[in-house]
């Protein structure tokens, strides 16, 4: 068990404290995707009627993109993939959506702690990873500037925090890319191929968590594998939410097996 999560996303809270029930009366919890008002020690980021409608995500194939549960990885995949393997805490629909939009775009920072946390609490849980350190995916500079905030390294950070290992910023974005929202699959990897590099000669050693908000075409986190990638470095790839096209849902077979996870 890590800081106090013990499954998730109903985590086992500590005795309250009259600090707690004071904060409470004036900042309550609010359900992190409607943001209705959490009744005190709920043990939830979500309300009632969203974790309903929560299909949890899980462990997800980079390569064929195909869902799958256990513990060996899926059979595809060659230690030569930079990206290992993927993990995402939802599958990416409307609540998704503007929650990840308000985090990125509307200074929602305030999100980022729980998401980590729930996070990590899940690649605990499902033994999905055990990392050495994690590292966020930059953004360029001058975006970042901009927005103010970087929100993957938020999540990297209270991930880290959770897990108990460092977070360091080991990715720098070089080259500022055009917004991948409203390009093409193949446009996207030609659009981040070569945009970041490390801050080190050679690759760090051991097991590497590598942060990001969304997944859809994996070019951004395959394309930051790709520099952290190295002899004795394996990179897994987790996320908050997995925006694949419908196609590919389909192909392989997650909803099929929806009502099972
Ligand atoms: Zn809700
Ligand atoms: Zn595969």
């Amino acid at each position: 068990m890590i800081n106090g999560f013990r499954g998730s996303p109903r985590y086992r809270q500590p005795e309250p404290r009259w600090i707690d029930n004071f904060l409470h009366v004036f900042f309550p919890d609010r359900c992190l995707l409607c943001r209705e008002v959490l009744p005190r020690a709920y043990g939830s980021p979500l309300c009632n009627s969203c974790l309903e409608s929560y299909h949890p995500g899980g462990k997800i194939c980079p390569h064929c993109e195909g869902f799958y549960r256990g513990l060996a990885p899926c059979s595809c995949l060659s230690d030569n993939f930079p990206l290992h393997e993927l993990f995402t805490l939802a599958l990416y629909d409307q609540k998704w959506r503007r929650l990840i939009h308000d985090f990125k775009y509307k200074n929602r920072r305030s999100v980022a702690r729980p998401l980590g946390k729930w996070l990590a609490s899940e690649i605990v849980s499902q033994q999905y990873c055990f990392p050495d350190l994690v590292v966020p995916v930059p953004l360029h500079c001058r975006r970042e500037n901009e927005r103010g905030y970087n929100q993957s390294a938020l999540l990297a950070r209270y991930t880290a925090q959770t897990l108990n290992v460092p977070c360091l910023h080991l990715l720098i974005k070089h080259r500022h890319t055009h917004t991948q929202t409203a390009i093409s699959r193949l446009e996207r990897f030609e659009n981040v191929r070569g945009a970041f590099k490390s801050i080190k000669k050679s690759p760090p050693v051991g097991t590497v968590l590598l942060i990001d908000d969304v997944y859809s075409t994996g070019s951004t986190m395959k394309e930051a594998a790709s520099i952290l990638h190295g002899r004795g470095t394996r990179v897994y790839g987790a996320v908050i939410a997995y925006n694949p096209n419908l196609r590919d849902l389909h192909r392989s077979g997650f909803y099929a097996g929806l009502d099972q996870w």
